[in-house]
């Protein structure tokens, strides 16, 4: 007998149907005399619609009330999925977060959990109840009030809640049967990988892959929670995130991956002198914007030189407003900002062995007339910045040249 964490996202409780579905998976498994913590997000669809009307209702200032609104889908499918699981005959019952409580820091908006108070969860499990909680909550003890963590947390919920139950693993199910080579909704000859290691899906998930949220991983990884990745619509069995040393045959590269999250901004004419990375960067550290890739260009005259950055779209507006603000001081010419582009990334720990990997990437993109405005690497990935049109042609034409191609 183990206990298992099993997480169903936005699609797989889209309906009363697919939530009944999802019951008699868990039943599946309650059946097979195994302890379930189940764990759900919104209903898909709904978290958009309730961050739209914070939106709309000018309150994004303050975050506290918007994760009172936007923490409330989670609530209505806990609530629902257990009833799905009595009505099959399965005792169950719903945990909001602050009811366990799953415990995070007062970071509103995108909070990290600290700890999860499970004693009542196991003893009620141990009795065979199902629980049944709602994902992507937590609870900040100081103030007294509801956390969410950040988009696409239940994930980080779940493997949070299996780290601190000891689950023998911790099934995520989701709309595709796996952790794919490239987002099989572009690619479409993107191959599913039978397993993928923790530092890959790590990097996949920070470039682009929404598959898993980033923290999720992060906390799989420093846990050793047994991570797979399954579809809630049919039986195929999903992708198992390991340590390396699990994996017999690496490939160079295993993953290409995109983000539309980044925006450009370039500082034309700024003085080519000691400082003026960390007076331009300083400031933006200090709002807590993050900055991505940077180049600086080679100066002509040893006066002047161009700087380039990315930061989020939501942090591009707020970015050019304080440069903007200390032109004089930073006595730079003009700042372009430019939204429209997408950061490609080919990942693969395979890299650390091989050369050429980069270069591949280079006569790829240029083959399909693909200009490069930024690159930035690490020891297990390439990225670069492309114009946002390209994005399809690039994910497609880099799938094919790196072999990965179903
Ligand atoms: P859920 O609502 O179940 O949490 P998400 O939408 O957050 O589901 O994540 C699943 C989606 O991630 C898929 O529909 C797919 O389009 C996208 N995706 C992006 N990259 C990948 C990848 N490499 N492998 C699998 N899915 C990916
Ligand atoms: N419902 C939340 C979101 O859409 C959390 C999640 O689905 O993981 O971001
Ligand atoms: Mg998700």
């Amino acid at each position: 007998m183990a206990r298992l964490v099993m997480k169903f996202g936005g699609t797989s409780v889209a309906d009363l149907e697919r939530i009944g579905n999802v019951a008699r998976r868990v039943k599946a498994e309650a059946d097979a005399g195994h302890q379930v913590a189940v764990v759900v997000s919104a209903m898909a669809g709904e978290t958009n619609k309730l961050v739209g009307w914070v939106r709309d209702s000018g309150a994004l200032a303050d975050l506290r009330e918007y994760d009172a609104v936007v923490s409330s889908g989670e609530n209505v499918t806990a609530g629902l999925t257990a009833l799905a699981l009595q009505s099959l005959g399965v005792p169950a019952r719903s945990w909001q977060g602050w009811q366990i409580p799953v415990v995070t820091d007062a970071a509103h908006g995108s909070a990290r959990i600290q700890r999860i108070e499970t004693t009542e969860l196991e003893r009620r499990l141990g009795e065979g109840q199902v629980a049944v909680v709602a994902g992507f909550q937590g609870f900040e003890p100081e103030r007294g009030r509801i956390t969410t963590l950040g988009r696409g947390g239940s994930d980080t919920s779940a493997v949070a809640l299996a780290a601190a139950l000891g689950a023998e693993r911790c099934d995520i199910y989701t709309d595709v049967d796996g952790v794919y080579t490239s987002d099989p909704r572009i690619v479409t000859r993107a191959q599913k990988l039978e397993k993928i290691t923790y530092e890959e899906m790590l990097e996949m998930a920070s470039l682009g892959a929404k598959v898993l949220q980033t923290r999720s991983v992060e906390m799989a990884m420093k846990h050793g929670v047994r991570v797979q990745v399954r579809t809630s619509f049919g039986e195929a069995p999903g992708t198992l995130v390991v340590d390396e040393d699990e994996i017999v045959e690496q490939a160079v590269v295993s993953g290409v991956t995109y983000s539309r999250d980044e925006a450009k901004i370039t500082l034309i004419g700024v003085p080519d002198k000691p400082g003026v990375a960390a007076a331009i960067f300083g400031p933006l550290a200090e709002a807590a914007i993050n900055v991505d890739m940077i180049v600086q260009s080679v100066s002509e005259d040893g006066e002047r030189t161009d700087m380039t950055f990315t930061v989020t779209k939501a942090d591009q507006a707020r970015a050019a407003d304080l440069l903007n603000g200390r032109q004089d001081a930073l006595g730079f010419a003009e700042l372009r900002a430019n939204a429209d582009v997408v950061k490609v990334s080919v990942i693969g720990v395979g890299m650390r062995s091989h050369a050429g990997v980069a270069q591949k990437m280079f006569q790829t993109l240029a083959e399909k007339g693909i200009n490069i405005q930024v690159i930035s690497t690490s020891e297990i990935k390439v990225s670069v910045l492309i114009e946002e049109a390209y994005t399809e042609l690039a994910l497609r034409s880099l799938h094919t040249a790196y072999g990965l191609d179903a």
